[in-house]
C-alpha cells in the first residue's frame, strides 16, 4: 500500500515540473520525467497524459502523449479505450472543466478485456486557455486513494503547468513553421513597422530585389520604386490598406541592379491589441516570366507565326479603329490587297518549305516599303494587305503599288527555276462608298482579281462598276473553293466503244458541278477559273478519288469497265505528291494501273515542262496509259511525237464534226489515223454524232469511237444500267 502524499514532496515535484516546462528541453522527455515523478509522488501504479483533438464536427480524438507505470505493479501497464460510448460521457465532463473520478464499477468500459480490479481512476483536464478540454492527466491504481483536497489541488496545478508547457510547445512549433515558410518561400516577404520601415525580409526577397537585409533595415519599400507609378497610385494603395487592412495588385519595381520588373504584391496590415496597424506584411512574386509568357500568347493570337506580321484578326481590329478615326479627321485611307502570282505553283511543285521561305521574304520586302502609320498584315495563304494611312492622290498609291511590284520581282527570295514570282494588287479607297472594313477588303480583293484577269503582275483600282464578267468570275472562284472543299463536284462517264458500237473499251471521266443555284455546270464554265486560281490539284484529287471509288464499286457489282480515262490539265501532275497520290491510291483501292488512262492535251504536251514529261514517264512505267487529247489542234511534229511517252491519239471532235462538210477536216482525220498507225499508236475519234461520221471513220480504219451517237456522258449509277442494257461484248483489260 502506497503512502499518502507528502505536501513538501509534491511541492518539490511541482517546482521541478515548472523548471522543466520553462527549459524548452525536448518536450517528450519533460513529459516522461514529470509523469514519473508525479506517479511516484502520489503513489499510483499508472499515470499518463493525453491530448484531445476536436474536429470541426465536434468529435474528439484522444491521443496518448506519454505514460509512466510502476514496473513492479502488474496493474500499471494499462491501455484505455476512449472510443467507447461511456468514455464520451466522461470526456463531456472534462470538457466542462471538471475532474473525473471513477470507481471500479465504471472502469471495465475503459479497460475492455482486462481483468484488473482498479479502484482508482482520476482524470484532470488541461484547459489551456480554451473552452474545451485540450487534454488530461490520468492517475490509476488498484487501491482506493483518499487524496486530500490539497493534493488534488496540487495535481490541478501540475495540470496547469502541463497545459502551459503544451501551449508553449505548440507556439514554438508554429513559430518554427512560420520561420521555415518565411525562409523557404519562393515569394519575397517583407515586414515593416507601422511607419513602413522595413524590419525583416526573407531570402526570396533578396533574390528578387537584390537587396540584403542589412541594406533594407530601417529603409522603406521606396528603395524599390521604379518611377513608373505616380503618387496617386501609392496614395490609393495606402488608403485601401487603411480601410480594408489589405491591398494587392501589380507593381513595377526596380531591382538593385537598376532593372525594372513587374511583381504581384499583396500587403496585409497586422493590427495591435487596440486594432491599430502596427506591422505591414508584403508578399511579392516576380511575374516577369509570367508576363513574358502572356505577351507571347497575345502575340501568337494576333500575329502570323511564319512572317511575324499581324494576322487577319489584328488587322481587322486596327482597321475598324483607323476607319473610325479617319472618318472623324477626314483622312483618306487606301487598302492594297496583294496576292502573289505563281505562289501556288511554287508551293505545289517546289515544296512547302520553299513556299514558306518565299512568304517570309515577301513579308520582309513589304515591310521595307512600310511608312510609320501604315498597317501591313498577312491575311492567309499568299494574300497580304497594306493599309495606307493618309495619302494625297491616287497617283501616290499607284507609285506605292508599282514600287511593291518592283521589289517583289527583284527580291532575294525568288525561287530558282522557271517560276517567276510577282503579285497582283487591288486598291480600294476609303471612304468612297464603303461602310465597313469587310467591304473595303472585298473591294480591294475584287480589284486584285481584275488585276489578275488583266494579265497579273500589275495593280488595279477598284471601280464601283467592275465589269460583270469580272464579278462573275470572282464569285465563281469563291464558290468553287467551297464546292471542292465540300466535294460537291461529280464525275460523269462517257463510254468509249469499238467502231461497231458492240464492245465497251472504256469510259472517259468528265467532271460536272451541280451548282446549288445554276444547275449542273459543264467543265467549260469553271475549269478556266480552277486553273487560274490554284485549284487544279484539289480538283484533280476530287475527280481521281471519285473515279477510284467508282471503279471499286463497279468491280464489286461485277459491272465490267475495262478502263477509265481521266483528263489532266498538266499543272496538277507536277504538284508535289501528286504522283505518289496516284500510285498509292491505286494500290490501296486494288486497281490495276493498266485500267487507268490520263488524257493530256496536245498543246500542253508540246509546250510542257520537262517535269511533266518525267511524271508521265514514271506513271507509264507503273502501267498507266497516256493519250493525247484534242489531237490535231496543236502543232505536234512527228519527231516530237515519237519521243513522247504515249499510247493513244484522240482525234479532236471539231475535225470529226467537219466530216462530210469540210474536205480539209476529212484530210486531217485521215492523216491523223495514218500517222497513229505508222507510230503504232491506238487512235480514237471523239464527238461522233452521225452515221455519216461513223462510216467515214470506219472507212479510214479508225477502230475506236466516243460520241453522242452511242452514248452521252452520264452519272455513275446510270452507266451501270447503260452497260447492262447495251449488252456489250465485254472483255476485261488485256
Ligand atoms: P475532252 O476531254 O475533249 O472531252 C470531250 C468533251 O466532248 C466532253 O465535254 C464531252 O461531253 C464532249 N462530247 C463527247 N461526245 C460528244 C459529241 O458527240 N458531241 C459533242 N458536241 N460533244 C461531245 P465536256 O464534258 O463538257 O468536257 C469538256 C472538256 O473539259 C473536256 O474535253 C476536257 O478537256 C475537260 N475536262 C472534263 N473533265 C475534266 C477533268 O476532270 N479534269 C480536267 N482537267 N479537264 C476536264
Ligand atoms: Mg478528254
Ligand atoms: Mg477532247
Amino acid at each position: 500500500m502506497k503512502q499518502e502524499v507528502q505536501h513538501s514532496e509534491m511541492l518539490a515535484v511541482l517546482a521541478s515540473i515548472a523548471a522543466d516546462c520553462l527549459s524548452y528541453d525536448d518536450f517528450e522527455q519533460v513529459i516522461e520525467r514529470t509523469l514519473a515523478s508525479l506517479g511516484r509522488t502520489v503513489a499510483v501504479a499508472h499515470t499518463s497524459l493525453y491530448d484531445c483533438e476536436h474536429d470541426t464536427l465536434g468529435a474528439c480524438q484522444v491521443v496518448q502523449r506519454g505514460c509512466w507505470f510502476d514496473e513492479t505493479d502488474s496493474a500499471g501497464n494499462l491501455v484505455f479505450d476512449f472510443s467507447s460510448d461511456a468514455a464520451n460521457e466522461w470526456l463531456h465532463l472534462l470538457n466542462q472543466g471538471d475532474s473525473v473520478r471513477l470507481g471500479s464499477a465504471q472502469l471495465s468500459a475503459l479497460l475492455p478485456g482486462q481483468v484488473h480490479a482498479l479502484d482508482t481512476l482520476l482524470m484532470i483536464p488541461l484547459n489551456r486557455n480554451s473552452q474545451r478540454c485540450q487534454g488530461f492527466m490520468l492517475f490509476a491504481d488498484r487501491d482506493h486513494k483518499n487524496w486530500s483536497s490539497v493534493t488534488l489541488d496540487m495535481l490541478k496545478v501540475a495540470a496547469e503547468l502541463f497545459s502551459t508547457a503544451m501551449d508553449n510547445e505548440k507556439r514554438m512549433l508554429d513559430h518554427q513553421l512560420a520561420t521555415a515558410v518565411f525562409d523557404k518561400a519562393s515569394e519575397g516577404i517583407m515586414v515593416t513597422d507601422e511607419r513602413g520601415q522595413i524590419l525583416s525580409i526573407n531570402p526570396a526577397f533578396t533574390n528578387i530585389t537584390g537587396y540584403s537585409l542589412r541594406e533594407c533595415l530601417g529603409k522603406t519599400p521606396a528603395i524599390l520604386k521604379s518611377g513608373r507609378h505616380d503618387e496617386e497610385f501609392y496614395s490609393r494603395m495606402w488608403q485601401q490598406l487603411q480601410e480594408n487592412g489589405q491591398w494587392q495588385g501589380e507593381v513595377w519595381n526596380r531591382r538593385k541592379n537598376g532593372e525594372l520588373y513587374p511583381e504581384w504584391l499583396s500587403i496585409s496590415a497586422l493590427p495591435d491589441a487596440h486594432g491599430k496597424p502596427h506591422r505591414y506584411i508584403g508578399i511579392l512574386s516576380d511575374i516577369t516570366s509570367l508576363k513574358r509568357a502572356h505577351a507571347q500568347v497575345e502575340h501568337l493570337a494576333m500575329h502570323d507565326p511564319l512572317t511575324g506580321l499581324p494576322n487577319r484578326r489584328m488587322f481587322m481590329e486596327n482597321l475598324e479603329r483607323l476607319m473610325a478615326h479617319a472618318q472623324r479627321s477626314g483622312q483618306l485611307l487606301a487598302l492594297l490587297f496583294i496576292d502573289l502570282d505563281g505562289f501556288k505553283l511554287v508551293n505545289d511543285s517546289l515544296g512547302h518549305h520553299v513556299g514558306d521561305r518565299l512568304l517570309q521574304s515577301v513579308a520582309t520586302c513589304l515591310k521595307s516599303q512600310l511608312r510609320a502609320d501604315d498597317l501591313l498584315a498577312r491575311m492567309g495563304g499568299d494574300e497580304f494587305v497594306l493599309l495606307v494611312n493618309g495619302y494625297d492622290s491616287p497617283d501616290q498609291l499607284a507609285k506605292i503599288a508599282t514600287k511593291i511590284l518592283h521589289v517583289l520581282q527583284h527580291q532575294d527570295g525568288q525561287p530558282s527555276g522557271r517560276i517567276e514570282i510577282g503579285a497582283s494588287i487591288g486598291i480600294a479607297l476609303f471612304p468612297e462608298n464603303v461602310d465597313d472594313g469587310d467591304q473595303l477588303i472585298r473591294n480591294a480583293d475584287m480589284a486584285m482579281y481584275r488585276a489578275k484577269e488583266n494579265g497579273k503582275n500589275q495593280y488595279h483600282f477598284y471601280e464601283t462598276k467592275l465589269s460583270e464578267e469580272v464579278v462573275r468570275r470572282y464569285v465563281l472562284e469563291r464558290e468553287l473553293r467551297v464546292a471542292l472543299e465540300e466535294e460537291q463536284l461529280e464525275v460523269y462517264y462517257q463510254p468509249q466503244l469499238n467502231i461497231d458500237g458492240t464492245a465497251l473499251v472504256g469510259v472517259e471521266a468528265l467532271v460536272r458541278w451541280p451548282h446549288p443555284e445554276r444547275g449542273v455546270l459543264p467543265p467549260s464554265e469553271f475549269l478556266p477559273v480552277a486553273m487560274s486560281s490554284g485549284l487544279a490539284y484539289p480538283l484533280f484529287k476530287v475527280v481521281f478519288l471519285q473515279v477510284c471509288r467508282f471503279m471499286t464499286l463497279m468491280d464489286k457489282q461485277e459491272v465490267v469497265i475495262p478502263k477509265v480515262a481521266i483528263n489532266i490539265a498538266g499543272i496538277e501532275l507536277i504538284t508535289n505528291g501528286c504522283c505518289n497520290l496516284i500510285i498509292d491510291s491505286l494500290r490501296s483501292f486494288g486497281i490495276d494501273p493498266r485500267r487507268v488512262e490520263f488524257e493530256v492535251t496536245e498543246t500542253l504536251l508540246m509546250h510542257s515542262l520537262d517535269d511533266l514529261a518525267e511524271v508521265l514517264d514514271r506513271l507509264r512505267k507503273e502501267g498507266l496509259q497516256i493519250s493525247i487529247d484534242d489531237f490535231g489542234t496543236g502543232y505536234s511534229s512527228l519527231s516530237r511525237l515519237r519521243e513522247l511517252p504515249i499510247d493513244m491519239l484522240k482525234i479532236d471532235k471539231t475535225f470529226v464534226q467537219g466530216i462530210s462538210q469540210e474536205s480539209s477536216d476529212e484530210a486531217i482525220v485521215r492523216a491523223i489515223i495514218s500517222m497513229a498507225n505508222s507510230l503504232q499508236l491506238k487512235v480514237i475519234a471523239e464527238g461522233i454524232e452521225t452515221h455519216g461520221q461513223l462510216d467515214f471513220l470506219r472507212g479510214e480504219g479508225c477502230e475506236l469511237i466516243q460520241g453522242f451517237l452511242y452514248a452521252e456522258p452520264m452519272k455513275g449509277e446510270r452507266l451501270a444500267e447503260h452497260i447492262a442494257n447495251a449488252s456489250y461484248q465485254l472483255k476485261k483489260h488485256d
